[in-house]
């Protein structure tokens, strides 16, 4: 009972920030957009997924990931037995930047309050980064080569790094970095549910932490 009741609050205190989110025109994004791209998922999942920006086909559809890259990160999702609709999927900004640009730092700044308060209202097991501009934001000072595939665990919450999905549609090599770097997740979540005593005889296990 107690369980349906905060999962039923914050279902509604989450529909209502996307309300929010689609009214901010707090920067020049708004003007330009099509549809504003909140996110998406199960409002209680396990895994949050944060990538860069919306591109064309998630501005018109206003939903993440709908795109080339986001074909590619449901195939990923599969590969570790999870549909996107079990996990939750954002951006960094939730407007298209024009032309698929870069964002630059005053939309990340601006922009950063409706995914604060996103993470706030789901807190999630595991943050996942997807490429640059979301491993800047929870890995600040590290660069993307050196941390992907490397976990940091805080306040009982880990952080992970992967390189942007799109980043991979053009190469193999990167592909198969990205296809390792997801295989990585499952045990990395369960060490979050794990009891903290560890019965005589169990294997340690063998965690890339950062
Ligand atoms: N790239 C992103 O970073 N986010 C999307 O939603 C789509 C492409």
């Amino acid at each position: 009972m107690l369980v349906s009741l905060k999962v039923r609050s914050s279902v509604s205190a989450l529909s209502e920030l996307y309300k929010e989110i689609a009214n901010c025109r707090q920067c020049e994004l708004a003007r330009q957009r099509t549809k504003v791209v909140p996110g998406e998922g199960a409002e209680d999942a396990a895994i949050a997924f944060i990538g860069e920006a919306p591109g064309w086909h998630e501005d018109q559809q206003g939903r993440p990931f709908v795109g080339p890259a986001g074909q590619f990160l449901d195939e990923l999702l599969g590969s570790i037995g999870q549909k996107r609709q079990q996990v939750y999927i954002c951006n960094v900004l939730k407007c298209r930047p024009p032309g698929n640009r870069d964002p630059l730092p005053m939309e990340i700044k601006t922009c950063q309050q409706w995914l604060d308060r996103q993470l706030q209202l789901l807190h999630p097991k595991m943050i996942v980064t997807l490429g640059r501009y979301s491993m800047a934001r929870f890995f600040p000072g590290e660069t993307i080569s050196k941390i992907h595939g490397k976990a940091r665990k805080e306040g009982g919450l880990i952080y992970f790094a992967m390189y942007h999905p799109a980043a991979a549609l053009h190469q193999q090599k990167l592909r198969e970095t990205i296809q390792a770097d997801m295989l990585k997740i499952p045990a990395l979540l369960a060490e979050t549910e794990k009891a903290p005593e560890t019965k005589t005889g169990d294997k340690p296990q063998q965690l890339s932490l950062l």
